[in-house]
């Protein structure tokens, strides 16, 4: 019989000796071992030497209601004894997931019309690619293939998704993007704006950008763009106002569909339930994970316009059946976390606390970063946050990536007790806490990233 060691030397040598650990320096990693996490309470985690953390990123931006709610937890149980999986292949179906389907069509920010159900964020883009290709086939316009992301943009890992996703160190090694991806320009003011560039010449640049790499592309070969409302892994990125209007109106005169990626923004990130809504985005298809279940167990979902739908349906005639759909697709057990997860931040009012607790945070993060040498940003949206460090500020100069100031400020926070993340390709750290983190705590993860801060910021002198 399998035992649950509590000691941390036996679990990190086990890690070395049989995980893969993806994103990580292999070779270091097999010398350095891992920091094994244990136990979870609200925005606390112990470690399996007994160290606390707290936890500034809530997981990778998911545990959005905090650890141990037994609420959750009760919800998987009894769903478990009850039943705990049967497919939803061709007619069959499960009572949850035909629950949580019809509350996310009421809560969504546009008008949607069904729900198919995966497990990840990257499975959820993937779907929502063959969606796009089967709406236009069913169109007569097989050519309407090409999908357009932004630099920088994270959409995940799969072949398709991590074509999407516009970070370089995801692609070397495995040939990728994919030839139907292409990446146009983010609206990431520090680096892609003229200095003094006003909001809305910026918004208009990017409107132009895009529309030119359609046009270059051909529009008739392009079926869809995908964006975050803000984006997240590739440095906490939030549009200028009217950006996304912009975007919409670019696409409206291509006949191009939006997809709004709402991995992270989903389920009141940004203080609104949907990401779509705080930045004005009105998408035709909507991809959401992570916080659907605040990663109690994983759950994507594709939410598909009725635009969209119809044509599927009518499609069927001359295409045949819908070939997709996975074992795990709406299975009971994340449908049940799925309930009792959104049952808590109705009842909680989590969204709204997601929203005041983003204000203050955001005000504490400028107290302590904004007058300090090594900060050329300090940006976020609700309760998601980001600080940006830059070798100069007038102008503003990256550092030698080699220096790798970030993952320094990471490691420096771990040994103050705080878990927060260097951000790829970009000088940044990015804050992310569960929604049900206090005053209190705010302030001690900000106190605890200055200290970090300064740590690192005292080596570069000496
Ligand atoms: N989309 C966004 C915006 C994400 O942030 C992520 C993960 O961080 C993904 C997609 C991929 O999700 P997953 O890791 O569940 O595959």
């Amino acid at each position: 019989m399998t035992t649950i060691l509590r000691n941390g030397p036996d679990l990190e040598s086990l890690d070395k000796r049989y995980l893969f650990h993806p994103f990580t320096a292999l070779a270091d990693h097999e010398r350095t071992g891992p920091q094994v996490i244990v136990k979870g309470e609200g925005v606390w985690l112990e470690d399996a030497h007994g160290q606390r953390y707290l936890d500034g990123m809530a997981g990778l931006w998911c545990v959005n209601v905090g650890y141990g709610r037994p609420e959750i937890a009760e919800a998987i149980h009894r769903q478990a004894l009850t039943l705990p999986y049967f497919h939803s292949f061709s007619s069959w179906a499960t009572d949850t997931p035909i629950l949580l389907a019809e509350k996310l069509i009421e809560m969504a920010p546009v008008p949607m019309s069904k729900v198919f159900f995966g497990q990840s964020g990257s499975d959820a883009n993937d779907t929502q690619i063959k969606i796009v290709w089967y709406y236009n086939n069913a169109r007569g316009k097989p050519q309407k293939k090409k999908i357009i992301a932004r630099r920088r943009g994270y959409h995940g890992v799969t072949l398709a998704s991590a074509s999407l996703t516009g970070m370089p160190s995801l692609h070397s090694g495995f040939d990728l993007p994919l030839d139907f991806v292409r990446h146009t320009t983010p609206p990431y003011r520090l680096w892609e704006a003229e200095p003094g560039q006003s909001d809305a010449d910026f918004v208009a640049k990017l409107a132009r950008d895009l529309e030119d790499l359609i046009l270059a592309e051909g529009p008739d070969t392009v079926g869809a763009v995908i964006m975050e409302p803000v984006m997240g892994a590739g440095g906490v990125i939030v549009p200028p106002k009217g950006y996304y209007p912009a975007i919409r109106a670019v696409l409206d005169r291509h006949d191009v569909l939006l997809i709004a990626d709402e991995v992270i923004s989903g389920f009141g990130r940004l203080g609104t339930m949907f990401g779509a809504t705080a930045m004005e985005m009105q998408p035709d298809l909507i991809s959401v994970a992570k916080g659907i279940t605040s990663a109690y167990v994983p759950l994507s979902g594709c939410m598909v316009s009725e635009k969209v739908w119809r044509t599927i349906v009518d499609g069927q005639a001359t295409l045949g059946v819908f070939g997709h759909g996975y074992t795990y697709s709406a299975h009971p057990l994340a449908a049940a976390a799925a309930l009792a997860n959104l049952d808590i931040i109705e009842k909680d009012g989590l969204v709204e606390q997601a929203g005041r607790r983003g204000a203050f945070m955001h005000e504490r993060l400028a107290e302590a970063f904004a007058d300090h040498p090594l900060v050329g940003d300090i940006r976020g949206h609700g309760l998601v946050g980001a600080v940006e460090f830059v070798a100069a500020k007038e102008p503003a100069t990256r550092f030698e990536p080699s220096l790798k100031i970030a993952g320094r400020i990471v490691k420096a926070a771990l040994a103050e007790g705080l878990i927060t993340r260097a951000l790829p390709h970009a000088d940044t750290i990015s804050f992310s806490p569960p929604f049900v983190i206090s005053e209190d705590e705010i302030a001690l993860m900000v106190s605890r990233a200055r200290t970090a801060v300064d740590r690192v910021a005292d080596e570069l002198v000496r």
